[in-house]
């Protein structure tokens, strides 16, 4: 594999150390990565912050027109992309390349905004117009379930706003990001656009700094809220999406047959390392035998491999730790619920663990009160609807959530009450770079994508004229 570097100041540059990158697949080191010291953050921010002038004084449509360029230019190497996501991520290749070519439409979207002035009001004695201005220097913070979506989904209108980004991957999944500076390098003026590689030590000294005016953070519920207490030495703005548990309810006319592969592809893209994805099921006693029955005969048939496999349906966790967290739910799964199907790891090597589909299980235990980020789904029994919601929404997160249902009024009806950013109706995770997303409650603060996701990266600044 090519070497990679960091990408300050428009260079490529080595790491002052460097970082092992872990195939989930195999437990093989994959491949070495640079990893930056404070000094190189340094570099990277004062070059972010020396290139902000003539960046954003740029018209936007020649920062369109590179972003159009930089589109491209990812589509062009989309295979390779999405092999190596894959080989460092551990999603199954069909998952990767929709990802990648999802980064693709993302850039091509905002390549074609603009954020045009706007006369908010005029007469014989006044203009009143509203002007976007870009912010400064940006760090982009992004964690390791969806590389590259979560970085483009802040890259790309940070810079057709004309900001200038610091870009940092989560440690177990920087090559494709590494991969994407080298692109930007070649595409981009220097100190546009900087992206550094840490060990978790450099994501404070990048979210506090003085010189960073906004970060757009994604990750943990925990790690948000360091972002957001650190942030406030300088008032700095924010966008944090962050964690999730999202009810899935389904209603009592659905048919099972026919919802069940739907959740359960839901409840385990990703293997389960989703945040916009099902995460307990609420279904009515009527169905609940039956739908349990139907996962548990879709877990038992799934096949579960290394990403690379052709018919790979779910990959491995993603890294170590998030294989010991998942662990720790199969245990509290075993503790306070009835497994239907899996309830093991793999036995073999490789982070793997067998999709998991749990009954019986009460409303207080971990694997339904937490964020499990692994494909172990606890399935719950209600009778009332308004019980049902109201479950649903005893949950400090309120990222997304599904109603399923074929009478569309009643499931409007539920799906108005939910308390979450976002509720798919009779269908999941249908992302879209023009509409907008972004969490309720501890899910977060802010959206992303869509028109609101290009102006949360400029500050509104009113003039306004006496004629
Ligand atoms: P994490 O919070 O541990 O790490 C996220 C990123 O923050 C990484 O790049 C990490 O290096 C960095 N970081 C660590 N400490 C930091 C600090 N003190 N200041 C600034 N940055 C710091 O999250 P993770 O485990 O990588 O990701 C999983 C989480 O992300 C889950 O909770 C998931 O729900 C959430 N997530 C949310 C969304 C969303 O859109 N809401 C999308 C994907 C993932």
């Amino acid at each position: 594999m090519k070497e990679f570097k960091l990408l300050i100041n428009g260079k490529l540059v080595s790491g002052a150390a460097r970082l092992d990158v872990i195939n989930p697949a195999t437990e093989q080191v994959l491949a070495s990565a640079p990893r930056a010291d404070r000094a190189q953050l340094e570099e990277a921010i004062a070059a972010a912050k020396a290139a902000f002038p003539d960046w954003s004084a740029k018209p936007v449509r020649e920062r369109g027109a590179l972003l159009s360029k930089l589109a491209d230019a990812l589509e062009e190497r989309q295979d390779e992309f999405a092999r190596l996501l894959t080989l460092e991520q551990g999603k199954p290749l069909s998952e990767a390349q929709w990802e990648i070519g999802f980064a693709v439409r993302i850039i091509r979207h905002y390549a074609t905004l603009d954020l045009p002035n706007k006369v908010l009001k005029e007469d014989a004695t006044q203009k009143v117009v509203r002007q976007h201005m870009p912010l400064g220097v940006v760090a982009a913070i992004v964690p390791w379930n969806f590389p590259m979506v979560l970085l483009v989904i802040k890259v790309a209108p940070s810079l057709l706003a004309g900001d200038t980004v610091v870009a940092k991957p989560a440690p177990t999944t920087p090559l494709t990001t590494l991969r994407f500076g080298e692109i930007c390098g070649e595409l981009l003026p220097e100190g546009v656009i900087n992206v550094i590689v840490d060990h978790n030590d450099l994501g404070d000294v990048l979210s506090t700094h003085a010189n960073v005016a906004k970060v757009a953070f994604t990750g943990s519920t925990a790690t948000g809220k360091k972002v957001m207490g650190g942030a406030a030495g300088t008032l700095k703005r924010l966008t944090l999406e962050l964690g999730g548990n999202d009810a899935a309810i389904l209603l009592d006319d659905v048919d099972p047959i026919e919802v069940a592969p739907k959740l359960f592809v839901a409840a385990t893209m990703n293997a389960g390392q989703l945040c916009l994805g099902a995460k307990r099921l609420y279904v009515h006693e009527s169905q609940y035998d039956q739908i349990c029955q139907e996962l548990g005969r879709l877990a038992r048939a799934s096949v579960v491999d290394d990403g690379l496999k052709q018919g790979t349906e779910i990959g491995p966790m993603q890294n170590k730790a998030q294989f010991e967290k998942a662990k720790s739910f199969l245990e509290d799964a075993r503790q306070n619920g009835k497994i239907v199907a899996g309830g093991e790891v793999l036995g073999r090597k490789g982070y793997f663990i067998q999709p998991t589909i749990v009954r019986d299980i009460s409303d207080d235990a971990r694997l339904v009160r937490e964020e499990q980020f692994s494909p172990i789904v606890p399935v719950l029994r209600y009778s009332d609807i308004d019980d049902a919601i109201a479950r649903a929404n005893n949950s400090e997160y309120g990222l997304a959530g599904t109603v399923w249902g074929k009478d569309l009024d009643r499931a409007f009806w539920v799906a108005a009450k939910i308390e979450t950013g976002t509720v798919w109706i009779n269908k999941f995770l249908d992302v879209s770079p023009d509409i907008p997303y972004g969490g309720a409650k501890q899910s977060g603060i802010g959206m992303e994508l869509g028109l609101e996701g290009l102006e949360a990266f400029t500050q509104i600044k009113i003039i306004n004229m006496a004629k």
